[in-house]
């Protein structure tokens, strides 16, 4: 981790840029995502200012504070008595890009942009005349890795995709409160990494501070054509067969709540034994004593599996081998395939979009 040989040269150090992003949340009392940024800069003693605020205190307009900072977005300063002042310019529409600001604002602060380079002012976005061009190239790439890194620390991305199965745009910029831009980033920086498993330094302490978290957030998936809660793991929801989902987060509440509120769907279940099997009588006979896949009486399945058969748009049914999944009793449809359960063809299940 040593540039002191490369100081001269104004290549970004990124190795230095990442180990400082994931040193500072290891080091940090932050336990949950997304990063609570504003809580982590002050823990730093960095007082945090809008720019309407600051514009208010100095009797100027926003202008001048967007002119005084060289950004749109926000900057630093180091005041004469050594503390500093970060500010941020709060008619920015995107709280992600807000975020995304206050996370390289921090990078240069913990970087030591300011005090390296004995520049009063770094600003976000805009080449200032007293930093050579190269050398404010060099700061700006470090704090936009930093910023990346910290609000996106890679080893925690791969904890959720493996949890998750899958890992996309819309799920990192809910996770981790960012925008598009740079979740587009990481999803192309993981493509890249292929099959080959990367293991980072910090991924043990970094994995520790948030396995909670983790644990008991993104459990869940919400269908958004029926409002059934399933298992994240599931590639298809049991009671409608469909895969539009959303997993509930800090960002979908609103729409959360409304599913719950339109929501009139009853879904019927059966009560099932460990082994998979209906307990209590048979639904069609009302035998008492079952065993095996089927009643002995009337011959029903009394497991609820996978048909392999799948009614298309169109009404065509489609049929293939179907899979192993072990289905629970509320299944109308396989968690895996989307195929019709041994329940639903049986009448067991009726279909979601029948009435109760
Ligand atoms: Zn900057
Ligand atoms: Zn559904
Ligand atoms: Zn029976
Ligand atoms: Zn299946």
């Amino acid at each position: 981790m040593t540039n002191q040989t490369n100081s001269n040269i104004p290549y970004p150090d990124y190795a230095l840029a990442q180990y400082s992003a994931y040193q500072t949340l290891v080091s940090s009392n932050l336990y949950e995502l997304p990063i609570n940024i504003k809580k982590l800069i002050r823990s730093y003693g960095i007082h945090i200012q809008t720019y309407t605020d600051f514009a208010k205190d100095c009797h100027i307009s926003i202008d001048n504070v967007i002119f005084m900072c060289a950004s749109k977005d926000g900057c630093t300063m180091k005041r004469s008595d050594g503390s500093y002042l970060l500010l941020y310019n709060d008619s920015i529409k995107s709280k992600g890009r807000i975020r995304y600001t206050l996370a390289h604002e921090l990078g240069h602060y913990i970087l030591k942009h300011h005090s390296k380079n004995n520049k009063i002012k770094i600003s976000r976005g805009n080449f200032l005349k007293n930093l050579d061009k190269l050398e404010y190239n060099k700061l700006e790439q470090e704090a936009n890795y930093f910023a990346k890194r910290f609000l996106v620390p890679l080893p925690i991305v791969d904890k959720i995709t493996n949890k998750l199965n899958f890992i996309d745009v819309p799920i990192l910029v809910n996770i981790f409160g960012i925008t598009q831009q740079p979740a587009n980033y990481i999803i192309n920086e993981l493509s890249k990494r292929r099959n080959r498993v990367y293991s980072y330094k910090e991924s043990y302490q970094l994995n520790r501070k948030f396995q909670n978290f983790i644990a008991n957030h993104y459990n869940n998936k919400t269908c958004l054509s029926c409002q059934y809660d399933y298992e994240v793991s599931f590639n298809f929801c049991p009671s409608c067969g469909q895969n539009f989902f959303i997993i509930p987060d800090f960002t979908n509440t609103t729409l959360l709540k409304l599913l719950r509120t339109t929501n009139s769907m009853n879904y019927p279940t059966l009560n099932l034994d460990a082994e998979g099997r209906i307990k209590d009588l048979c639904p069609i006979c009302q035998n008492e004593t079952l065993y095996g896949n089927y009643c002995q009486i009337c011959g029903i399945d009394i497991i609820n599996k996978c048909t392999g058969i799948k009614a298309s748009n169109g009404g065509i049914f489609t049929s293939s081998l179907p899979c192993s999944t072990p289905l629970k009793g509320d299944a109308r449809y396989c968690t895996d395939c989307g195929a019709n359960s041994t329940f639903l063809e049986n009448g067991l299940l009726k279909n979601w979009t029948d009435a109760p």
